[in-house]
């Protein structure tokens, strides 16, 4: 595959990596498109077919498996399958877009294997686990059950931390987001603005 850089975003599920993507994506110095996943998982309310994810039943995600057409997948928790489609990033190379990916660790970390030279990979780092599970239950997509198993894959995920080119706290969103900005446009070549952050450090 050819075409623009790969930028990843990986984090334990409700560290703030789907805001700082969303953020990213509306700075157009820095020229990036969403990688939209393929997900087995049941959709959510407000979720949309091929502007969130593209859903499908386990069997057509299993057919893709077969056929070869992910560039990376994982069954991220039991009977969820997620996985990028090797034509999501061609489609968006071809519009001349750098691609950004909000995916798990195993996956943001075997992008970076595979496109070592063309992949910023970054991992986003919450302020502790009770913070975390304050937020899923905030967030109240899941049940306790869920929330749970998200906990606990968490524990693991920030093992792997050090894998990634960089890691980013997000302690403070605001002065998380400024750090993924400016890292970003340094990686893809362009100089940020970076006005209006409140932390102008
Ligand atoms: P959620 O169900 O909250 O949308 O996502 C659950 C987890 O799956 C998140 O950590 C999310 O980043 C990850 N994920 C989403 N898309 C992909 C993908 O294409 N590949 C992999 N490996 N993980 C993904």
């Amino acid at each position: 595959m050819k075409g623009g850089k790969l930028i990843v975003f990986s984090a334990p599920s409700g560290s703030g990596k789907t805001t700082i993507v969303r953020h990213l994506l509306a700075q157009p110095e820095l020229n990036l498109a969403f990688s939209v996943s393929a997900t087995s998982r049941p959709r959510r309310i407000k979720e949309k077919h091929g502007e969130h994810y593209y859903f499908m039943s386990i069997s057509q995600f299993k057919n893709h498996i077969k056929n070869d057409d992910f560039l990376e997948w994982e069954e991220v928790y039991r009977d969820n399958f997620y996985g990028t489609l090797k034509s999501e990033v061609e489609r968006l190379w071809a519009e001349g877009k750098n691609v950004i990916f909000d995916i798990d660790v195993s996956g943001g970390l075997r992008i970076k294997k595979k496109h070592p030279d063309i992949t910023l990979a970054v991992f986003v780092k919450p302020p502790s686990i009770d913070e975390l599970k304050i937020r899923l239950k905030k967030r109240s997509t899941e049940d306790d059950d869920k929330i749970n198993m998200r906990i606990a894959k968490a524990h693991v995920e920030l093992a792997t931390a050090p894998q990634f080119d960089k890691i980013i706290k997000n302690y403070d969103l605001d002065t998380a987001l400024r750090e993924a900005h400016r890292l970003v446009a340094e990686y893809v070549g362009v100089s940020p603005d970076l006005e209006g952050y409140n932390d102008q450090a």
